[in-house]
């Protein structure tokens, strides 16, 4: 197709430039359901260690029975939106559950979690309200902000330097003296960072938006599964998950994605008015499909099962110390984390993804992260570790690693 339009020309421009700086993305084609192992079109059976399936819950023969059964039960959908004839019996149940699961008074489901965090503040602000969100924050969260600053007039937005409790504190300072900043000031960041697998600091955070009156909004969709004695979060990991001294975060969102089933999904948790408002005002449920019922019912399974088995949690915790010792011993510097990311600092991007190309030929899918989705300088190899790794899986990334 000749290109014609200024669309297809300065496209076709892109697309070039991105393959000749070796940055273009190559989709890879399963062949198998999501598991330690997978089989991948061109590579047959890989060991796979860059899923967000911390629990190996993806294709649990319980999860994927329950969402048969509710195909069988209701069908596809309601070919409608929530408000007019949209709910089933199990998007409810699912709510219930994720509230209990989060230790919120409500909840509410989305398609998926970027809809549930776009969903926040263009629906919860208005004007004379700020924003301030940590510098690293996920695409999701910046992207609502920028919404909720053009859609609602006189609301504002501000960035503290990365998990810098001092530098957040000046940001409320000046926040507190504008005059034009009337109304709720909202802190907002990701409970994990994905790309080092740092955490929050929720209770430092808790402290200084009781000091000003802020809202503390958290995605904690790196969290959800991983953190915690029960794997709820990184509010339990951090003492604020039911009583608790140090208070609670206000609203959460979080995604059905990962850990909790991983098919699709998000959620809004957080109280009761705020998720009426949701139903009442939210755009995206308002004017589009709720999750499919499918994929309500298997992620309910999903949280009820990991709710009744928290071993599944320690076993994704003792996985994680055996990789990174392994790891380390065989000469690698992984960053440290108390998440399930482990990410091994190569530098330069080239290099990651030449050696993420090498492991999959030595049948280990490990992904190569590296500049612009990283600092120049710190690409990264980033290996996810599964409750439904075996000692022998990891084994076996630690020998290709060292064939490197
Ligand atoms: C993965 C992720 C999302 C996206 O979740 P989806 O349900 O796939 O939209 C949103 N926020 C954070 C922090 C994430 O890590």
């Amino acid at each position: 197709m000749p290109a014609r339009h200024a669309f297809d020309r300065r496209t076709d421009d892109i697309l070039q430039s991105l393959e000749a700086g070796g940055q273009y993305k190559h989709l890879r084609t399963l062949q198998s359901p999501m598991g330690p192992k997978v089989k991948m079109d061109g590579f047959g059976e890989v060991l796979c260690f860059c899923s967000n399936n911390y629990l190996g819950l993806a294709n649990h023969p319980e999860v994927v029975e329950a969402g048969i059964q509710a195909l069988r039960d209701y069908g596809a959908g309601t070919a409608s939106v929530r408000f007019i004839c949209g709910t089933f019996e199990p998007h409810l149940k699912l709510e219930q559950t994720i509230a209990k699961y989060m230790g919120t008074e409500s909840s509410y489901t989305f398609v998926s979690c970027w809809n549930a965090t776009e969903t926040v503040f263009p629906t919860f602000c208005e004007a004379g309200d700020v924003i301030i969100s940590d510098e690293l924050n996920h695409a999701c969260i910046i992207d609502s902000m920028r919404l909720a600053v053009q859609i609602k007039k006189g609301v504002s937005k501000t960035v503290y330097k990365h998990s810098d409790l001092d530098n957040l504190e000046q940001r409320l300072i000046e926040c507190q003296d504008n005059d034009e900043i009337t109304g709720q000031a909202w802190v907002v960041t990701d409970g994990v960072f994905s790309m080092e697998g740092d955490i929050a600091d929720l209770p430092g955070l808790r402290a200084l938006c009781d000091k000003y009156d802020a809202k503390l909004v958290v995605d904690d969709s790196h969290g959800h599964g991983v953190l915690g004695e029960t794997g709820r979060g990184t509010h339990e990991h951090l003492g604020m998950f039911g009583e608790s001294d140090i208070g609670h975060v206000d609203i959460f969102t979080g995604t059905l994605g990962k850990a909790l089933g991983g098919g699709a999904g998000g959620f809004i948790a957080g109280p009761k008015r705020a998720t009426e408002l949701t139903i009442q005002r939210g755009r995206p449920t308002l004017f589009s499909n709720a999750l499919p019922v499918t994929v309500a019912a298997s992620a309910n399974k999903a949280i009820e099962i990991l709710m009744a088995e928290p071993r599944r949690v320690q076993k994704l915790r003792d996985n994680t110390a055996m990789a990174r010792q392994k790891i380390t011993d065989a000469g690698f510097e992984v960053i440290e984390s108390p998440t399930a990311i482990c990410p091994i600092i190569v530098g330069d991007t080239a290099k990651a993804i030449a050696m993420s190309k090498r492991l999959l030929e030595l049948g280990v899918f490990v992904i190569g992260f590296g500049y612009p989705v990283v600092p120049e300088g710190t690409a990264r190899l980033r290996i996810q570790m599964s409750a439904a790794h075996e000692p022998e899986h990891i084994d076996a990334l630690v020998d290709a690693l060292k064939k490197l």
